[in-house]
């Protein structure tokens, strides 16, 4: 295949299997493609069947003539859930099986480009993998670290090693989760127990995620540099102190609306309508969403990996029904935690449902939380709908899962006044409250700061706003390594 000085740098991407991170970085592979660059996607075969499934991605990224899919397999049987208490199994899988065909493939790829593909001038791969640095070392490919969590998230994951120097870790018996957290630089006024990231509640040091989530931040000063899916106003003491362990970060978030103003003119209905699911879109709730009065309605999603027993479900189903208040919800079909063998849903639950509510598989998220119906984002605090919502100003009730999210709550509720944190809780009675408050006796409260917030976003990926700009920096970059490639 060509290779010569006027050919485009040719970016390969490998995001963690999971659909944030697909969803997050083909967004950055569309944006990377729509300046001219060519890029190789890799993504697992179970994923890539289910893109092509749910989606018309092909379709979309076909006016990219630079743009390939390549895929390897996961290491999983396809009947694995990949969800819940189970996601974890992939990075034992990823590092047996994924790894070493990572490596071989880059191998090969480099050995044969004249005869079977371009080489490969920059790996942008997920921060949550170390071993594509060390590919990228061996064969003098740079390589970029993409981190699709918060910047408060990636430090407090950075700080874990301080946490520990303290002794505010491990997670003592009978703690107090209201405990303050004060070993995390920047965070020693408001972080508390409960707010660490889940992996840190652990009473055992050598707990595995613990130590896989802060062994592999730490690699990225590793890295030639590090992309954040965020933007200065939102983060920025987070981000200088980041700063000083990685120096080069490119914040190019949120960087679904940087896309959508790149797209600009050139979005069609295909475009706009396009989703990076990995589930199949259920849209007649935008019909239902079109029947509703203005902010009215509180949209309720947990993201694609978090899951609920029974008994929560009914906890949150009472408690949005008890409120009164219009609700879309999705509930994934793996959502709930074992079988609810026979039991009947009851009636006052149906009943309330018809009145009040919508029910859907999957949501085309964007578009619901930019509806003029929707008043409010029940949410699980997952990167992207946090974001997707900050965009869109919406305030959020937030019932963190796990991972990043616990942090992303605390952000959202004390520092950037959003919306409000209900986790660990669930309880039909503070349900019905909270969403109360959030609908009405505290709305305008998080109004003045949800529209700033959402102003601030969009002035960010306006032209000449800072994460237009280290987009720009990002691609110059990346085409400078070409030219170096090549000297
Ligand atoms: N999403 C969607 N429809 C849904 C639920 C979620 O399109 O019904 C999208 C959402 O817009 C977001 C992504 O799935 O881009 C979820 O990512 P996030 O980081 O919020 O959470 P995760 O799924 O990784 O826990």
């Amino acid at each position: 295949m060509e290779e010569g000085p006027n050919v485009p740098p040719h970016v390969l991407i490998f995001p963690l299997p999971a659909q944030g991170h697909v969803n997050s970085m083909l967004k950055l592979a569309e944006l990377l493609s729509l300046a001219g660059l060519h890029v190789t996607f890799l993504n697992t075969d179970y994923n890539h069947d289910r893109l092509l499934r749910y989606t018309n991605i092909l379709t979309r990224f076909s006016c990219f003539p630079g743009f390939q899919f390549k895929t390897i397999p996961d290491g999983l049987p396809p009947d694995h859930p990949r969800s819940g208490d189970d996601f974890m199994d992939l990075f034992d899988s990823l590092n047996s099986v994924t790894k070493p065909l990572f490596r071989e493939m880059l191998f090969s790829g480099q050995s044969n480009s004249n005869s079977s593909g371009r080489s490969v001038t920059c790996i942008i791969a997920d921060g949550i993998f170390s071993f594509p640095i060390d590919v990228g070392n061996e064969l003098g490919i740079p390589v970029i670290h993409f981190r699709t969590i918060s910047a408060c998230c990636f430090w407090a994951y950075f700080s874990i090693p301080y946490m520990i120097e303290a002794g505010d870790l491990p997670i003592r018996a009978n703690e107090d989760m209201d405990r303050l957290i004060t070993s995390v630089p920047g965070m020693e006024t408001f972080l508390r127990c409960r707010d660490l990231p889940s992996f840190c509640r652990v009473s055992n040091l050598a707990d595995p995620n613990l130590q896989l989530v802060a062994n592999k931040t730490r690699q990225s000063p590793r890295a030639r540099a590090l992309i954040l899916n965020t933007f200065e106003d939102l983060e920025g003491p987070m981000l200088s102190l980041i700063r000083t362990q990685c120096p080069t970060i490119y914040t190019i978030g949120p960087h679904h609306a940087l896309l959508k103003l790149k797209l600009g003119s050139e979005t069609t209905t295909l475009q706009s309508q396009s989703s990076n699911s990995l589930f199949e879109v259920d849209r007649s709730c935008m019909t239902w969403l079109d029947a509703q009065p203005l902010k009215s309605v509180i949209y309720v999603s947990f993201g694609s990996i978090a899951k609920m027993t029974k008994n929560e479900l009914m906890e949150f189903w009472y408690g949005l029904v008890n409120s009164k208040k219009r609700f879309l919800w999705v509930i994934r079909p793996d959502m709930v935690d074992g079988k609810d063998g026979d039991s009947q849903t009851p009636a006052e639950l149906v009943e309330g449902t018809k009145e009040w509510g919508y029910l859907v598989g999957w949501a085309p998220q964007e578009e619901v939380l930019a509806h003029p119906a929707t008043g409010g984002f029940f949410t699980h605090s997952g990167w992207n709908s946090t974001l997707e919502s900050i965009v869109a100003g919406v305030p959020m009730l937030c019932w963190p899962y796990f991972a990043d999210q616990q942090v992303n709550s605390r952000f959202v509720s004390e520092v950037w006044k959003l919306g409000m944190d209900m986790k660990d809780i669930c309880d039909r009675v503070i349900v019905e409250k909270m969403v109360n408050d959030l609908m009405v006796e505290k709305r305008e409260e998080f109004l003045k700061s949800t529209v700033e917030m959402s102003r601030l976003a969009r002035e960010s990926v306006s032209e000449g706003g800072s994460s237009y700009r280290n987009l720009d920096r990002l691609i110059e970059d990346i085409r400078l390594m070409n030219v170096g490639a090549k000297c």
